[in-house]
């Protein structure tokens, strides 16, 4: 079969050759791609970004009765949970009231028929020093509470191939048109309506045509090639990585058993790791492998090939620092061994919609009530205008990159959350093509409905620490 080729002419603005040029940011490369990729796939939705929000979205838009194509980068699907080796699903609870479930709650029932999630029973989810000793090291506690020992909610530690392998599944069980290694590069969009997207292949640019586009690459790549706006973020990134062979029995004996000195090693190990949360390491589904989420790097642009090259080199030196020390000064890790780093750097904030509506720091803080909410997280709530571009039409967007105030967002972005707008921009996707309407005129009261049928909560009963019950305008 013949690999198709893009048309590609090169044109060097500026003086010179390419190659003799001493300043290269003097100097321009026009590239002229005679726009002919060939149309590989045509389906009901295209979603580009198969991490959590992509999977999920993909999975509720296939339920719904829509052909589905999802676009992926790498070779794995999971995005942060997987291949950033983020491993713990929280902000699911709103005090002991579980607020996020549908589709990820699948995902925790078939992790945890192979062992490969971890969650506490209903009878320790309270605040005892006895439970905290039991469970924080999970990763379980709620720490959005100051008070001490922090109560144990319901959140999920989980292993990252475990996740992989349950999006696949879930892909291949729902008749997704599934495919990875494809780089989106570029929006289609024709009269203020995008029609689908172009990706970057080994074989070349390809199409891939839809009536209606998810974009869940995070990093808002879809909607801002499609010219919606949106605002610039940026906080620390992290090379998450794991240990093996600690014997996390042993550090929690010294830990609880020895504070002052426990004290001391800890403080020294965040001080050389430079930035990490207090509980810095987490334990995993497999014995005796921890996760680390840790170091903290400001600075770094989630986006730029400079910044996340060097972040690569700073995480690797800043996290075999830490395992040195560790192995020699810790109780419990002296034989640990370095399992390595997660496959992408862990990006929190880039690029953000600014949507129909613009969540903020006070909305969330506040724990403010929508009447077009459709989706919740912990305490907070996600209004339907969340999620959709003001200028572009038939697109959606779900997860990190939603329509917040970074201080908004970053309170807000944790994986369930995310889980929970692609279940909706899926059910969203399948009414807006039932009823021939555009995405951001479909009735949210369906969504509404439609979430509570596949088991999820669309926040559309407030619970009783809302505030603003009253609502703002909103399009229904
Ligand atoms: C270090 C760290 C620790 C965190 N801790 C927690 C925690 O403990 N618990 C928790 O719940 N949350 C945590 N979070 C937040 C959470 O992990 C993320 O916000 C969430 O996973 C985002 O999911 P997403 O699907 O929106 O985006 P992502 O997971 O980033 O998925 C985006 C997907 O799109 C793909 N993609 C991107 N661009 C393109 C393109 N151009 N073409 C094709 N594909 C593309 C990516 O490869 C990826 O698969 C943490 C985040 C970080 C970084």
């Amino acid at each position: 079969m013949a690999v198709p080729q893009p048309r590609v002419r090169y044109y060097l603005h500026g003086r010179g050759e390419l190659a003799h040029e001493k300043n290269i940011e003097s100097i321009t490369v026009s590239i002229e791609t005679a726009g002919n990729a060939p149309v590989v796939a045509k389906s009901d939705v295209v979603i580009v970004g198969g991490g959590s929000a992509g999977v999920t979205a993909a999975v509720s838009a296939a339920r719904n009765g829509c052909s589905v194509t999802l676009v992926e980068r790498y070779h794995h699907l999971g995005g942060m949970a997987s291949g950033g080796m983020v491993l713990v699903l929280d902000d699911m609870v709103n005090g002991q009231e579980i607020v996020v479930a549908g589709i990820v709650e699948e995902f925790v029932q078939r992790m945890a028929k192979e062992d490969m999630a971890v969650f506490p029973p209903e009878d320790d989810r309270y605040a005892s020093d006895e439970m905290y000793r039991k469970w924080a090291r999970w990763g379980v506690h709620d720490f959005h509470q100051a008070k001490k020992p922090q109560p144990i909610v319901y959140a999920v530690a989980f292993d990252p191939d475990a996740w992989k392998r349950t999006s696949l599944d879930l892909i291949r069980e729902n008749d997704i048109n599934l495919r990875l290694h494809s780089w989106f590069s570029d929006a289609i969009v024709e009269d203020g309506r995008i029609r689908g997207v172009v990706c970057q292949t080994k074989m070349g640019r390809q199409a891939i045509l839809g009536d209606i586009v998810i974009d869940t690459s995070g990093d808002l790549d879809v909607a801002c090639s499609a010219g919606a706006e949106f605002s610039q973020g940026q906080y620390i990134v992290t090379t998450v990585f794991r240990l093996a062979n600690v014997d996390t029995d042993e550090a929690m004996r010294f830990e609880y058993e020895e504070p002052e000195e426990f004290a001391k090693v800890n403080r020294e190990a965040r001080r050389i790791i430079g930035g990490a949360w207090e509980m810095w390491w987490l334990r995993t589904p497999i014995p005796g492998v921890v996760w680390c989420n840790c170091p903290h790097m400001p600075g770094y642009d989630g986006i730029t090939v400079e910044d996340l090259t060097a972040a690569e080199y700073e995480g690797r030196d800043r996290m075999m620092g830490l395992f040195e020390y560790v192995k020699g000064n810790m109780p419990g890790f002296e034989h640990a061994n370095m399992l390595g780093a997660a496959e992408q750097v862990g990006v929190r904030t880039t690029r953000m919609l600014q949507g129909e509506y613009v969540v903020t720091k006070d909305d969330v803080i506040s724990r403010r009530y929508f009447s077009d909410t459709v989706c919740r997280g912990r305490d907070y709530y996600t209004p339907y205008r969340a999620l959709l571009p003001t200028k572009v039409d038939q697109l959606i967007v779900a997860g990190r990159h939603y329509s917040a105030e970074p201080e908004a967002q970053k309170r807000s972005r944790e994986i369930p959350p995310c889980m929970a707008q692609g279940e909706v921009a899926g059910i969203a996707a399948s009414l807006a093509l039932q009823h021939d309407t555009l995405i951001r005129d479909v009735d949210v009261r369906k969504i509404q409905n439609q979430m509570r049928k596949q088991g999820a909560d669309p926040g559309d009963v407030p619970s009783a620490n809302a505030t603003d019950v009253g609502d703002r305008a909103v399009n229904q």
